[in-house]
């Protein structure tokens, strides 16, 4: 018999799954294994939301597997190439298969694996998997990476997508390999802090299939309105792959071929969103320093401030600016920010509070459920305005005037925000008089936004001209 393992990261499924796929077609028995890290209480990329949707989508997963007449094998440790070691001893396997993981921590571990797999003498097959394109597919003329995202676009369009591979039906795990329970929150001493949206393949196929029968057709108008809640709600399905980027491109592709008019552009503004996934995948393949540094070379080292109180007024959601409080409210407590606020919040971070965004990306990372590292340093970085594509330093939004754009009856406010659930819409968008606040019970701005913003248009200057870039 021979025994090969599928090691389990981000790819939390028995639909279109390359490296599962590939194990099972090799392996007469296939060992299907997730390791659970060993930190407490606190990390700096992942919080309690993102842990518990974990959770779900590994429930599920033990679930579909033993379906198929497998069973989900869970193993612990600091050291992942430890374990997959200690299994790889114990069971016999003669090969590993994964799929690739687009962050440098990853990257560094498949590394380690591949010597160890070597010394062994057993295989390690690595499939592409998280992306439609990845690393350096989509490359200019010149064979160099794009740094902006139109060219990059493109390209992009021009390269055949790959398709939708088969659901696994069939599985065999030799019966002596043990497991240790499902993990929960209190594996890393957390508790719920949020409510969260379900996990699991069922579930995320559901939305998927509710966005393109009833809600696709004006994403293209409505996406940029977070009440009215009509983008796909897919980021934390795509960020864990309970559906494979393959699935759902081809699933808007069959309903693009049909479409005309309004679903038409709509489709194709939520492709051009894919490819921002995979855009913000292949920088950081490319320039992996984006995690340590500003990408724009001008901007390297621009001194933000300290974070003081208003920082952490911002994490609370007690600014005194409704649509950025309504966001951070959300954010804690959902585990979800729609993207148009995501991008008020940032900016309101960097440019109204001069704090640097690598706060905000952490502060994201840690309550954010789809937190993914190189979408979520691309986001940050734009709104800082020192990354690839970035909106230049000089274009500052307006907070009270996104507000009027963004909500304009005031909704996503009177939802997030319960103080301010009877103020008239009218008030949500203007600043009130110095040293005021729109109602009793919440608190007055933590900043003047103009003179913020001369601030920052300051900041950037004197930087560019000390610094002579
Ligand atoms: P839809 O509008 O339905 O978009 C469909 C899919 O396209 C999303 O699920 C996502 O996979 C992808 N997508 C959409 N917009 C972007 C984008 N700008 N960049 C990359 N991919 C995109 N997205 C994450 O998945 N994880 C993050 O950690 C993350 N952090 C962000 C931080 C900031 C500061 C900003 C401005 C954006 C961030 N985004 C992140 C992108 C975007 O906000 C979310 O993908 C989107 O809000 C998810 O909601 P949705 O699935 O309903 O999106």
């Amino acid at each position: 018999m021979s025994v090969v393992i599928h090691w389990f990261r981000r790819d939390f499924r028995l639909t279109d799954n390359t490296a599962l796929n590939a194990a099972a077609a090799a392996g007469d028995q296939v060992i299907p294994m997730y390791i659970l890290s060993e930190w407490q209480h606190e990390h700096p990329w992942t919080g309690a939301p993102r842990q518990e949707f974990i959770c779900g989508a590994l429930g599920e997963l033990a679930t579909n597997l033993e379906r198929a007449g497998g069973r989900l094998i869970i193993r612990q440790g600091r050291d992942q190439c430890a374990v997959l070691e200690a299994l790889v001893q114990e069971s016999g396997a003669r090969a590993i298969y994964y799929n690739r993981d687009p962050d440098p921590y990853g990257r560094a571990m498949e590394t380690r694996i591949a010597k160890m797999a070597e010394r062994r003498g057993i295989a390690v097959h690595a499939c592409k998997d998280v992306g439609l394109h990845e690393r350096d597919e989509v490359l200019t003329r010149t064979g160099t990476a794009f740094k902006v995202f139109g060219a990059y676009a493109r390209a992009w369009v021009t390269h055949e997508k790959p398709g939708v591979g088969p659901v696994l039906t069939r599985l065999n795990t030799p019966a002596q390999i043990t497991s240790l329970p499902l993990p929960s929150l209190a594996t890393w001493g957390l508790k719920s802090t949020a409510t969260i949206i379900q996990s699991g393949e069922a579930a995320a196929r559901q939305r998927l299939t509710r966005f393109l029968e009833a809600m696709v057709s004006d994403y293209a108008t409505s996406r940029d309105l977070p009440a009215t809640e009509r983008s796909s709600r897919l980021s934390q399905d795509l960020r864990w792959g309970l559906l494979s980027i393959r699935e759902v491109y081809h699933a808007c592709a069959n309903v693009a071929q049909r479409a005309r008019g309004s679903v038409k552009e709509s489709i194709d503004r939520f492709i051009s969103e894919l490819t921002w996934r995979d855009f913000y995948m292949q920088v950081l393949w490319h320039y992996p320093d984006v995690l340590d540094r500003e990408f724009l070379p001008q901007f390297r080292g621009i001194p933000w401030e300290e974070p003081g109180e208003a920082f952490h007024q911002w994490t609370r959601g007690e600014t005194g600016f409704p649509i950025v409080d309504a966001g951070m409210r959300q954010l804690r407590a959902t585990g979800f920010m729609h993207n148009r606020v995501r991008m008020i919040v940032a900016m309101f971070l960097c440019k109204d509070l001069h704090c640097s965004w690598r706060l905000g990306e952490q502060t994201f990372l840690r309550h954010l459920v789809d937190g993914e590292i190189a979408s979520n340093n691309g986001g940050w970085q734009w709104c800082a305005s020192i990354g690839t594509d970035a909106q230049p330093y000089f274009r500052i939004q307006n907070p009270w005037t996104q507000t009027a754009r963004h909500d304009p009856e005031g909704s996503y406010i009177h939802r997030w925000v319960p103080e301010l659930a009877d103020v008239p819409v009218a008030l949500l968008s203007k600043p009130p008089r110095p040293g005021a606040s729109i109602a009793a019970g919440y608190p007055s701005p933590v900043v003047d936004h103009s003179q913020a913003r001369d601030a920052t248009l300051e900041l950037f200057r004197s930087f560019r001209a000390r610094s002579g870039k």
